[in-house]
């Protein structure tokens, strides 16, 4: 009998993707992938969807336009943790994270965030745009939404964002001296935040920003599996369907997907 229950909810926009556009349509790609019949739905941790986790798919967020989608996103957030659904976000450009943590955070207080991404989306404002994919952890630490924010899988570390860092003492865990090890143990409440573009191309090829020299699929779930915190809500982001080979980064996003359910369930 189920013991706990998910929300799926799909933000399907690219609206402040710097580069190219596509993952806007990416989560009824995951989805499709996620609940296919190539694979069952059971997790690492032994808990099973369907069975011991209580899984609803909430469908796609009606978003329009900036700046009424931030609230869309945030109230859908705040509904889900008020009603004691733990929500998994498919993303979506990485810019939808700030307003989830603004729905998060009003729901359950600050987190501790564990951030997979290739970069560290930090910049104060990136083309003129302070929503852009590339700033929202400068706005989720400006507003103090994160108690402490732990980045892994980073390859991309420039002055501006090394400052920002420091600024805002983030705890990056620089991809050149990767182990799992070097993970501290956070504490819940946690919120895991999943940039596909951690994972290195070889993987994870449908993305927007390709940067060589990442995490394999293997390397980012024995992270996942070294926290044993409460997760109270999770993000998948950045798949763009359109610089997919094959459903590779499909399935991968399926997976990644699965095991973070997993995760909230316990
Ligand atoms: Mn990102
Ligand atoms: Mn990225």
């Amino acid at each position: 009998m189920a013991n706990c229950s998910v929300s799926i909810i799909g933000v399907p926009t690219d609206s402040n993707s710097s580069f190219l556009r596509g993952p806007a349509s990416a989560p009824e790609y995951i989805r499709r992938q996620l609940f296919s019949e190539m694979g069952n739905l059971a997790t690492e941790s032994g808990l099973e969807i369907g069975e011991d986790i209580d899984v609803k798919d909430l469908g796609d967020l009606p978003l329009l336009e900036q700046p009424a989608d931030d609230e869309v996103i945030e109230s859908a957030i705040v509904e889900a943790l008020t009603s004691k659904n733990a929500p998994l976000c498919l993303g979506g450009d990485h810019s939808i994270t700030f307003p989830i943590l603004r729905g998060v955070s009003k729901a359950v207080g600050p987190v501790d965030i564990l951030h997979f991404d290739a970069h560290p989306d930090l910049y104060d404002e990136y083309d003129g745009n302070r929503r852009s994919h590339a700033c929202p952890f400068a706005r989720i630490m400006e507003q103090g939404l994160a108690r402490r924010l732990v980045q892994v899988g980073i390859r991309t570390l420039n002055v501006h964002q090394r400052e920002q860092a420091r600024k805002f003492g983030v705890e990056i865990i620089d991809m050149a001296e990767f182990t799992v090890d070097r993970i501290p143990a956070l504490e819940g409440p946690l919120y895991v935040s999943f940039d596909l573009d951690a994972l290195d191309p070889a993987f994870a090829p449908g993305v927007s920003h390709l940067e060589p020299g990442g995490l394999s699929v293997r390397d980012a779930l024995r992270v996942l599996a070294s926290q044993t915190a409460q997760v109270v809500a999770a993000d998948v982001v950045e798949l763009n369907p359109h610089r997919d080979i094959n459903g590779m980064t499909a399935t991968v996003a399926a997976k990644i997907s699965k095991e973070l359910i997993g995760m909230m369930a316990r």
